[in-house]
This record gives structure tokens, sequence and C-alpha cells, in this order.
């Protein structure tokens, strides 16, 4: 086990930083009856066909000429929503191509300077590919495996940011792009509002137009952000980061273990279960030697044995020559054979760009492939 010098602050867990507000908004933050509300608050006369004509062009079209639209809404419509609102996108500084397994690592630029990412994800379907997206730029919640922890919380991604990232990953793929997942910089309910903004663009038949079940929120596990989520009753799937059923390694491993208990964060799983039906997804990081051993077996079984669970399994990917090490395969399938227990589908998650650090937990918007 690696032992590092002195306590893991815990995270801040507010609500991260906002993007400083702009004058006009971006149409790709919104869904028709957001616009239609713009238009309502701003005089200007569109109905809900007009913005629903004006989203499907410019978000599910991906043109951003308003002057093009193929089903035309008047000129003067046009001319005012052009001159009260906005729809610039990220510019993307450079894209890494890994030459192993074909995924792609954009890094983009914001308006402010700070960068993000955002890595397209071949799927076996041939010619069909996930978009990995960022929520936040840094994270706040310092998992001791992650570089993107390391770089601490710059500030929130507002909702036009996530989907422009997605519009510029999905426009240049070869191919379809028929889901998205939240597993990019930052914690996503710590930007709760903005992602669940971006996500319900996506799944709009007038933005992306991704079925909302293709749509997977990854959490370190907020509990009030998930009760809350359970409440609203969102379609996209949330899967929660576990990596330890131990509540001192797990606080350890991943601070944010130190401001909800263990049994709190079982308790809103159950909840959130119980809620939507079928399994829950629970994903553990492997790590030779910190979490692959039979106690932690024991107590998944006595947090969780209760819930219809899928366990995930991602290897970890820790660049730093002192940092955590992948199970060897010999420690992994013991370490799998012993979840046999749970009588639970354990499914091994292989992590794309390795190559190119756009695998899960690399992403840190400063590296390229010519600094090594
Ligand atoms: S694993 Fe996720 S929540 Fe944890 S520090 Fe990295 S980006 Fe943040």
């Amino acid at each position: 086990m690696i032992e590092r010098a002195g306590a893991v602050p815990l995270p801040d867990i507010a609500e991260g930083p906002a993007r400083p507000a702009e004058q006009r908004p971006n149409l790709l933050g919104m869904r028709p009856e957001d616009l239609l509300q713009w238009a309502v608050e701003n005089g200007v006369p569109c109905g809900i066909q007009e913005a629903r004509k004006v989203l499907g062009h410019i978000i599910s079209e991906g043109n951003d000429d308003l002057y093009a639209m193929r089903r035309p809404i008047g000129k003067a419509l046009v001319r005012a929503i052009d001159a009260g609102t906005r729809r610039d996108r990220l510019r993307v500084l450079e894209r890494f191509v890994d030459p192993v397994d074909t995924s792609v690592r954009y890094l983009f630029e914001h308006a402010d300077g700070l960068r993000s990412e955002a890595v397209r994800i071949p799927l076996h379907k041939p010619g069909c590919f996930s978009v990995c997206l960022s929520s936040q730029v840094g994270c706040a919640m310092r998992c001791a495996f992650c570089a993107t922890g390391r770089l601490g919380l710059e500030r929130n991604l507002s909702p036009d940011e996530i989907v422009a990232a997605f519009l510029t990953v999905r426009d240049e793929a070869p191919g379809r792009v028929t889901g998205a997942v939240f597993m990019g910089q930052g914690e996503p309910l710590h930007n709760y509002d903005a992602v669940i903004q971006a996500a319900s663009v996506l799944s709009n038949p007038c933005g992306g137009r991704i079925s909302a079940q293709a749509i997977t929120i990854s959490t370190v596990g907020l509990v009030p952000r998930i009760r809350q989520y359970t409440a609203e009753g969102h379609k996209f799937r949330l899967i929660v980061s576990l990596s330890s059923a131990l509540a001192d390694r797990r606080k350890r491993l991943m601070p944010v273990a130190g401001k909800w208990t263990l049994d709190e964060l079982a308790e809103a799983i159950r909840e959130h279960q119980a809620a939507t039906g079928g399994r829950f997804t629970v994903a553990w990081v492997v790590m030779s030697g910190e979490n692959t051993d039979p106690a932690e077996v024991e107590a998944l079984q006595a947090l969780l044995g209760d819930v219809p669970l899928r366990v995930n399994l991602i290897d970890v990917n820790d660049a730093r020559p002192d940092g955590f090490r992948r199970a060897p395969d010999v420690e992994r399938k013991a370490f799998m054979d012993a979840l046999q227990v749970l009588q639970v589908p354990i499914v091994r998650r292989y992590s794309v760009g390795q190559d190119q650090r756009s695998a899960c937990g690399m992403l840190a918007a400063t590296w390229s492939p010519n600094d090594a």
C-alpha cells in the first residue's frame, strides 16, 4: 500500500465558482423553452416553433450561420436573435489521436483563457462514438489517484461551454455520436444545474438528439445532490465511483468521503435504485495493493449487498512515477473472482487514450505528448 504524507484536505463541496456572466446568452446552452423565455423577456416575437427551428439548425445540424436556415423564420426575427444572443464555440488548441485505440483528446481554450478537455471514444459498434465531457475546469474533489484532482478547481463550465465541446467533437466524428459521459475534468454534481441543463440540451430533439439513457453522469458521491437528482426524476444514467467500501481507506483515496459516511452514500444509492429500478452501477478504480483485498469485498457486500448492482472495474491511470499502480492480471482476476460472491455483473471497463493521456483520471489540460 502506498503511504502518503499528510492528511488530504476535504474538498470544497459548495457549488464551484461560475464563469463571469455574459450579457448575451449563448444559444448552445438552450432548449426551445429557454429560447422562448429569452424572447418573452426581451420582447422578441418568437414562438415555440421558431425556437425549435433555430435550435435545430444551430445545435442538431451544427450550423452556426443563422442566416442559412433551411426552414426560414423571417428575416426580422433572425436579426433580433442574432443581435441578442451568441452561438460561439470553444477554440480547439490541439487534438491528440491515440494510435492504439483511435480515441481523440481535444484540448479546448475558453474565452477567459482557461482550458478543458473532451475525448471522442470509439464504441464497440463500428462507426459509433461516445464523448467524454468535462463539467468543470479542474476539480475540487482531490481524489488521490486523479491528475485533475491535483489541479484544484478553477471554475464551473457553463451549459453552453459543455454543449460546445460536445458539438465540436460530434461534428468531427467519422460516424455517429450516440452517447455522452460526464467523466472528464470535474465532479458533475458539483456543477449540478449546468450539467443537468447541458444534458437536457444534449438529449433534446432540437439539441444533441442523444437518448437520455445514453447520457451518463458519474459522481464521487455528493449525497445531497444524488438525493436531489433522484427526487427530480432525471432520466440520465447516474453512477457512483466508489473505489473502496472501507471508510478510512476511502477517505484517504477520495477525501469527499470525509463529508458523508459510506452509510449515507449507500442510503442515497438505495433510494435512487428503488426510484429508477434496474441495476445501479458503481465504478471501482482498481489500484494494486490498495483496494483489491478480501476486506473490500466483505465491506462492499455488507454495505450494498441488498441492492441490485453492476460493478464496473476500471484500471487506475496514474502517470506519476511514484503513483498508484495498475493491478497485475493475477491480482485483478482474484479480486473479480472474490466479487462473484455479490452475484451481480462484474464488468471490466477498458479506459481509452492511455497513450495520449486522455484516459480516466489523466485529464489535466496541460500535457501534450510533445512534452514527453
Ligand atoms: S476522479 Fe473525478 S471527482 Fe475525483 S478528482 Fe478526478 S475529476 Fe475530480
